[in-house]
């Protein structure tokens, strides 16, 4: 595999603010059911206007480093887990540190008011640990608290927008439980780097100008999410920075008073009254009472390569190793890279597994979900052997529970030289999450009970404390079982094919990782073949005649996700970024 030569960090935030316009979906819309129209040749009018000119993507935000490597959503938060690597920091303390950069850095897809899974290898033991920080729903929630018309549709905004939107936040007690067990840094050490950028301010890129614009009208709803992300009532303009003094401030009280400083006093009664001003039911027990869970991941193997990844409360592992399995049972390699095989293989694989996952998977805590039965090669083969290899399945018929989900979040990746691996997807969920600010402590609410199902009854149905079902695939893969790759990626159901794509396409078609990124992604859950427009015309005209229903959607588009992934061979970290986000790997 070839390595890619470095970038300057410079050079990259100058192409980041040319790039955006270019590339697709940065949308907080509930995304997966959003079905597009084929994308048709438009009759050219005699007057048309000269088309602006296409910016340039940079598609390498890889790097290269013997020591460590961060591959993070955003070159700052990057540079802020090599730095804390630099200064004799382990991949746990980086990571952490990153984690609460990324909150100050893109604020719109994870941070304080959010949760997400974190997973660790180490290497001299080759012991796992994972954290499951998710939100949990409030002690008042109940199962039907959210209207539904005659058809089961939610009838208002109100488990995307304001209090009622809200689970309850994990993110600070499961960085800081990290840190304590596994980290070797104090938190003031973590945690100075988020604080000074939320102090000196971050630049504004035109990717977060879209976002902010794509968003505007749940920003303008809450006084302190407008007063941080609205510039004189507008959004902000590229290359403008955005300092964030209030959430500065709260990060000094949680590094002084740790999770307390969070979960009891001052900051737990503002974020209870942010919450329930907004028409939320958050008590301060349910602060108090927040509890991070300690899981064993899930494995599985793909073509001997052994993968780990996350239990439920997400559904990303168990299912990312279930459609690796059914693959497993097919020529993958020699069926070709999206070509009509390759992608009519993937396509049918994708919708059994999302089949399944409609039916059994939910949070553990509450629910039998059959685990065993779902990674199992056997039950893989069945399936595998229903696979009809020359058309297209009938479209799924039963609804999909969990249709609501964004393509928000973030995922980022860390390896050090002796191959600890961490991988960390977090998240407030939409874009802006609720778009409840709490006042003067600098940071959004989510809208997490959005990924509970709003009809009571179903095994992913509200109850109070249980959390909301997530397709957050924190992975790592070992190769005759020493580390190989750390990866993840944003994107809500998309991330489980995207995950299971980049892992096949270095295991099967030997890409090296920033191709194995960037190669165009396809997904279909329900019976839709979404696809990047990059792949061939020609596959995408014999797959239609094969059955497929085809939805084809930007070139690099964000809905398929924003994956950062390293993996080490030859005792070399090689980094990749994701260019359909803000993506950069930056090593040492
Ligand atoms: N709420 C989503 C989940 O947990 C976040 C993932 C995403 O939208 O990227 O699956």
């Amino acid at each position: 595999m070839r390595n890619k030569k470095n970038l300057k960090l410079l050079s990259l935030l100058l192409a980041l603010a040319l790039v955006f316009s270019l590339v697709g979906c940065q949308t907080s819309e509930p995304a997966t059911n959003v079905e597009e129209p084929v994308a048709q040749q438009e009759s050219v009018a005699v007057e048309t206007p000269k088309e602006p000119e296409k910016p340039v993507v940079n598609m390498d935000r890889s790097d290269t480093g013997k020591n460590g490597m961060l591959a993070t959503a955003k070159p700052e938060a990057s540079e802020v887990g090599i730095e804390i690597m630099k200064n004799g920091g382990n991949a746990i303390d980086a990571a952490v540190a990153t984690a609460f950069a990324l909150g100050v850095v893109e604020p719109n897809a994870s941070g304080l008011g959010g949760g997400g899974f974190m997973i660790i290898r180490f290497a001299e033991t080759g012991e796992e640990a994972f954290f499951d920080f998710r939100e949990v729903a409030p002690g008042n929630a109940t199962a039907d608290m959210y209207e539904l018309d005659e058809e089961g549709k939610v009838v208002n905004e109100g488990k995307t927008v304001g209090g009622k939107a809200a689970g309850i936040p994990g993110e600070v007690a499961g960085l800081l439980t990290a840190l304590e067990t596994y980290g070797s840094m104090s938190r003031e050490e973590v945690m100075q780097p988020a604080i000074d950028i939320a102090e000196n301010g971050f630049l504004v890129t035109d990717n977060f100008v879209g976002i902010i614009q794509d968003n505007f009208e749940k920003i303008n709803k809450f006084d302190a999410t407008k007063e941080i992300y609205l510039k004189n009532g507008l959004p902000f303009e590229a290359g403008d920075t955005i300092k964030n003094p209030d959430l500065a401030e709260t990060l000094k009280i949680i590094v002084k008073e740790g999770k307390d400083g969070f979960y009891k006093g001052q900051v737990a009664e503002d974020i209870v009254k942010a919450a329930n001003d907004a028409g939320g039911i958050f008590a301060l027990e349910d602060l108090a009472n927040y509890e991070l869970k300690m899981r064993e991941p899930v494995k599985g193997t793909y073509r001997g390569y052994e993968i780990i990844s996350a239990p439920p409360s997400s559904s990303g592992g168990t299912h990312v190793i279930q459609l690796l399995n059914i693959l497993e049972n097919f020529d993958v390699k020699g069926a070709g890279h999206n070509t009509t095989e390759g992608l009519h293989l993937w396509s049918e694989a994708s919708k059994l597994m999302f089949a399944d996952r409609g039916k059994y998977m939910a949070d553990t805590d509450f629910v039998d979900v059959p685990l065993a039965g779902l990674a199992s090669k056997d039950y893989a083969k069945v399936l595998a052997e229903g696979i009809d290899k020359t058309k297209a399945a009938e479209k799924v018929s039963f609804g999909d529970p969990y249709k609501y989900e964004s393509g928000s979040t973030t995922h980022f990746s860390v390896m050090d030289k002796e191959g600890n691996m961490v991988a960390v997807t977090k998240t407030i969920n939409y874009f802006f999450g609720s778009g409840v600010g709490v006042p003067g402590r600098g940071f959004i609410l989510n809208n997490e009970m959005d990924d509970f199902n709003a009809e009571p009854g179903t095994s992913n149905s509200v109850e109070p404390g249980k959390r909301p079902l997530s397709s957050m695939t924190p992975t790592l893969v070992l190769k005759d079982g020493e580390p190989f790759m750390t990866l993840g990626s944003p994107g809500a159901t998309r991330i489980i094919g995207s995950v299971a794509q980049i892992i096949s396409n270095v295991i099967d078609h030997d890409m090296d990782i920033q191709d194995a990124v960037n190669a165009p992604r396809m997904f279909n859950q329900r019976g839709t073949l979404s696809v990047e427009s990059r792949m061939d015309k020609d596959v995408l005209k014999e797959l239609e005649a094969m059955g497929h229903e085809i939805d084809i959607r930007g070139e690099l588009d964000a809905y398929f996700g924003g994956a950062q992934c390293i993996i080490m061979e030859e005792g070399l970290l090689h980094g990749a970024g994701d260019p359909r986000r803000d993506g950069q790997a930056v090593g040492f």
